[in-house]
Order: C-alpha cells, then structure tokens, then sequence
C-alpha cells in the first residue's frame, strides 16, 4: 500500500448514530478511513418496517440488521453521544472518541432495546398483544399511527380499530389531499377515527379497558398502542459548543456541502438537519452519498472548493405512507393518488430489499 493511500486510511472519521443516513455513510466510508459508528444500539433499523413487524414478526427479521453485518471494517460502540468538543465526542459509557472528522446523523431517538434479539422478540410481545385483542386504540394520526392502523385493519379486519388525532386531520406533515383521501380510506375499513381529540393515558388504571378523550368521549379497548412519535435525536447538543448551531426546532444548520456551519471538519445529515425539505430516510440516504463523496475528496487532499454540493428538495420530494401489504396514498410532485398503484411501488415489501441492497446485503436472505 502507498503513503498516500495509508494515509488516508488513517483519517479517524466519527459517525455518531446508526440510522437510515448513519449507517449508509459508515458503510460507504468502511474503506476508506478509520471509521467509528456510535448508535445506542446494536442494529439498524428500517424504520418504515416497523408496523408491518408488529402484524408480522417474521419482517423484522430482514429489517432489523445488526450493525456488524454490514460495517465489517469499522468499529462500532454501542453507546450514546452525550459530549462533543472540536476534537473528541463522549460517550454515555465514558469512552472518548477522536475524530478528525465528525458526521452527526442522530435523527431521532426511539425508545427500543439494545440487541437484535431482543428487538425481535419484542414484535412477537406486540403482535400477541394484536392478535389477543378484539377491540384496539391507536393514539397518534402521524405516519406511524396510521401506517400501524392500516396494517391491522388490512390483517385483522375483524378488529374494532379506534384511531385518536389531536390535530384537525391525519398526518399534517403532508398536504390535505392526502390527508383526507387516507380517512376515507381508513373509514372504508371500518376503522373509527377521531379527530381533535387527545387521549390521557395518565388518567387510565393498569389493566383498565376504559379511556377518556380530551373531548369526554368515552372509547372501550382491549389494548392501546401510544404512535405520537420520537423526540429529535439533537437533546445532547445542547450543552455542547455546537449549541449555537442548533436552529430553534432543535436542528442542526448546514451549508450546501452539508457541514455544521462554521466548521469545516463537522458534517450534518439525516432528520437532524434544517435542510428545508420534507424528513424522509430517501433524502438522509443521498444526503449521506453527498458527505460520503465529500469526506473522500477532502480526505484525499482535494479542494474544499471542489465539493459536492445538496440541493433541498423541498418542491420535488414524494412522501408515501402504506395502508396496509397492496394499498397506498403517495404525494407526488403534481398530484396526490391512493390505492393499489401506490401499493406497488412501496406496500408489498416496504423497500427493504432495497434499504438492504443499498447497505451491501443480500435483499432477501437473512443473516443469522
Ligand atoms: C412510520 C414511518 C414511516 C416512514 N416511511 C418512510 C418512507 O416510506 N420513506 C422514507 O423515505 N422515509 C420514511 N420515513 C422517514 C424516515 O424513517 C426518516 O426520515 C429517516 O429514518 C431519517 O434517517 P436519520 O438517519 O436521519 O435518522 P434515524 O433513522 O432516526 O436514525 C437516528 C439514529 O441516531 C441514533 N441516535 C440518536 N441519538 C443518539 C446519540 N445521542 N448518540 C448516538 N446515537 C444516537 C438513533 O439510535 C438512531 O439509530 C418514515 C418514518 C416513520 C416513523
């Protein structure tokens, strides 16, 4: 091997978070520096797979992926970031990592365990929790909340499925076209949908079947399951020497070479950023094939001036949330459709034989 090439090979680059962009950039950079992901748990996990996992467990199998199989020439620390300073991050378990360079993509943080194996053991509890109720209660109108209904209105259609949504229409991160196409369709299924209303769970007793709405409805269900979705990952930041780089949502700003402004070795991708554009893991993957192609450049001795740049797709992005395996409703750049066209592209397998393909895996054989 030459110098030049060792040399490379020595640039320490710090990945903090095992996300969709996270783990993609680990990957890409593998051979190409001295690469560390951090992420508090062992896996990467296609989020978007997550609902199908509880009405089939057997997914999780092939969209829980342990960091390892894919990262095979990096090191990995289970652990979370609670520090950084210009030249090192520290970890919850006290280790301190250097980095010469530093890639921050801490999107959000979701309250799950710490192995593969308990994450999939965890789906079987939930989809018997599904399959043991008649009747069931879904707080939260968000992407998750409604994703999770149309997977167990579509499975389990004998269920009395209730949906409570604290805003005036489901999923409001998208247009309202799409949002009232999905309650019609939602209601086609017998679902029950509640808008404007919230749910209290403070005010109900263990193994109670009984819950209040903010509106003094009262609902009957089995079992409940909270969708209301997960804090930015960006809490830690706060008392760092990044904290004036956090917009006022709690992101991080970068220039149009993705880095954290001002800092010329410190990049940003993923959910975490103030790219002004819909959070989608589609727009974190080619924000992390941008700083992928920047790290090599720079690393490589090139010119800062010769880096890649991102543009924010805030006009062009298309957002698809499925109903259930065949079904549905997509946003595109000129139109909002819902059905079985949509259901094509994304319901069947939840793009992950792709999200694998795209890591270096196999898209279909699971790897024990
Ligand atoms: C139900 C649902 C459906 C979706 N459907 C789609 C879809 O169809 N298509 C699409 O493109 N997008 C979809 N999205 C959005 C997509 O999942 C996100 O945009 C994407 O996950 C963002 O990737 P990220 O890497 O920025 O963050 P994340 O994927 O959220 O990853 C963040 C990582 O950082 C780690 N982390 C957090 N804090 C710390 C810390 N202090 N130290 C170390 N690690 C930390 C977390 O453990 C996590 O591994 C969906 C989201 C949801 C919830």
């Amino acid at each position: 091997m030459d110098t030049e090439l060792m040399n490379l090979k020595n640039r320490r680059v710090v990945v903090i978070g095992g996300g969709v962009a996270g783990s993609l950039l680990a990957k890409s950079l593998q051979f190409h520096a001295d690469v560390t992901l951090l992420d508090p748990k062992e896996y990467f996990e296609i989020p978007w797979a997550s609902l199908r996992a509880m009405v089939e467990p057997s997914f999780a199998e092939r969209s829980v992926i342990n960091h390892r199989d894919y990262l095979t020439n990096g090191r990995i620390i289970t652990s979370r970031a609670i520090n950084v300073t210009d030249k090192e991050v520290l970890t919850a378990e006290g280790r301190a990592l250097v980095y010469d360079y530093l890639v921050i993509a801490t999107g959000h943080l979701y309250s799950v365990p710490r192995t593969r194996t308990e994450r999939l053991s965890q789906y079987e509890t939930e989809n018997e929790k599904i399959r043991s109720a008649g009747s069931i209660l879904i707080i939260g109108g968000g992407p998750t909340g409604v994703e999770l209904t149309g997977e167990i209105a579509v499975d389990f259609p004998e269920k009395e499925v209730t949906l409570v949504h604290n805003g005036s229409r489901l999923m409001q991160f998208i247009g309202p076209k799409a949002s009232n196409k999905t309650l019609d369709w939602l209601r086609s299924k017998r679902v029950e949908v509640k808008l404007e209303q919230s749910v209290n769970l403070n005010s109900v007793s263990d193994g109670s079947r009984t819950y209040q709405t903010s509106a003094g409805e009262t609902i009957e269900a089995d079992c409940h399951f909270l969708c209301t979705g997960s804090p930015l990952g960006s809490a830690w930041l706060k008392e760092t020497f990044l904290k004036d780089k956090l917009d006022i949502h709690g992101r991080l700003m970068v220039d149009k070479n993705l880095r954290v402004k001002d800092h010329s070795n410190i990049f940003a991708i993923g959910d975490i950023t103030d790219i002004p554009e819909i959070k989608q893991g589609y727009l974190a993957q080619k924000h992390a094939e941008v700083v992928a192609t920047n790290l090599k450049l720079l690393m490589g001795g090139g010119k800062e001036s010769k880096m890649a740049t991102y543009e924010p797709q805030s006009m062009k992005a298309i957002v698809s949330v499925s109903l259930g395996r065949r079904e549905a409703v997509a946003q595109l750049p000129f139109t909002t459709t819902i059905g079985h066209i949509p259901g094509m592209i994304k319901s069947r397998d939840l793009f992950v034989g792709k999200t694998r393909k795209r890591i270096g895996l196999d898209p279909h054989i699971v790897h024990e």
